[in-house]
């Protein structure tokens, strides 16, 4: 095992390609300019569920390499990942199972209505349990770097993995990416059944998880990071009317830029000016943990081969 590798990005994505590498035996390092608990991926709901991210065979095929990951994840506690059962409906169409959910015990309520169960990963535990599974591993961890081009890793490095979410649109100069902001609202733990998700408009879910519950969401192509105090209302008023409760008491608002890009997440091996091989793993919309683990396969192929 000869070659060095940075990742650039301490987010969902660089964090799994980190403990990917680093447990294959590579002396990996993570650099990234916002440590993981400021990242679009902190702000996630973090279903697991194909949402929002092209294209679509390659989105199912990495889902369900990760699904496999997430199921074996949740059998330990201290991962923050657990299995949950998932109610998606429509308010108006219907709504059949996706081709893909076969496999997943999923069964029709309705004719615009369906559940199956699926990993949740508890952001405020789990993005913890990457780093210091990569730590573990060996993996090296350096926040506050931004860099302005990926040839910027120092020469000590020779393979670079850029992990930069919607960085990468600078980073790369990647006019195909579009942030497609999303805001959530976490409110005080609720003892509900399961999550529940709506995805016509307004788009509404409603995660219980370990500490708090995660109201959602919104989704429009901005930029914008600041919390709108009208949304946060819609939020609770169409979360609560759909639940039928109280509004219960409001924890913080986040929002988060999801990585859309419009030709598909791209995971493929490039050069850098200098020569050295530059793997990307970014544009993963609003899929990012749902792909990880298979994205982060195909990182260490491509290293592999690089
Ligand atoms: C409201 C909301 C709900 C979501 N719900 C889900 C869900 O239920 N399921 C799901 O799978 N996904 C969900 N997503 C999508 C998911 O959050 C993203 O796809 C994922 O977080 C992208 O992760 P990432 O690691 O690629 O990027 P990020 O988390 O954005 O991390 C990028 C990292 O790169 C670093 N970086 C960027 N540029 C540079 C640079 N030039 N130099 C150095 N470092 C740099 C940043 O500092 C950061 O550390 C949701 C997103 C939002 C906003």
């Amino acid at each position: 095992m000869d070659h060095r590798i940075a990742i650039i990005g301490a987010g969902v994505s660089g964090l799994t390609c980190g403990v990917v590498l680093a447990e294959a035996g590579y002396e990996t390092a993570i650099f990234a300019a916002e440590p993981a608990a400021e990242t679009t991926s902190a702000v996630a709901a973090a279903l697991w569920f194909p949402y929002d991210a092209e294209p679509l065979d390659k989105v199912i095929a990495w889902a369900l390499q990760s699904y496999e990951v997430f199921a074996e994840l949740s059998r330990n506690a201290a991962t923050g990942v657990s299995m949950i059962e998932l109610r998606t409906f429509s308010r108006c169409d219907e709504l059949p199972i996706p081709s893909w959910a076969a496999g997943f015990n999923a069964r029709s309520m309705s004719k615009t209505e369906f559940v199956m169960t699926v990993p949740l990963s508890d952001t405020s535990i789990y993005l913890d349990y990457l780093q210091k599974r990569f730590l573990a591993a060996g993996g090296k961890m350096t926040t506050g770097v931004r860099f302005e081009r990926p040839d910027d890793v120092s020469l000590a490095f020779d393979v670079v993995v850029n992990c930069t979410g919607i960085g990468a649109r600078r980073l790369v100069d990647d006019p195909d990416l579009e942030p497609h902001r999303g805001q959530v609202v976490l409110v005080k733990k609720l003892d509900l059944p399961g999550a529940v998700v709506c995805d016509d408009a307004p788009l509404m879910y409603a995660i219980p998880r370990a500490n708090d519950c995660v109201f959602g969401g919104t989704n429009e192509q901005s930029d914008d990071l600041a919390p709108d105090p009208a949304t946060t209302a819609a939020i609770v008023s169409e979360c609560c009317a759909t639940l039928k409760i109280a509004p219960p008491p409001i924890i913080t608002v986040r929002v988060g830029l999801r990585p859309f890009r419009k030709s598909g997440v791209r995971l493929g091996l490039d050069r850098m000016a200098d020569g050295r091989p530059l793997i990307h793993n970014y544009g993963h919309g609003g899929s990012g943990f749902t792909l990880s683990w298979g994205c982060a396969e195909t990182v260490l192929n491509l290293a592999r081969k690089r």
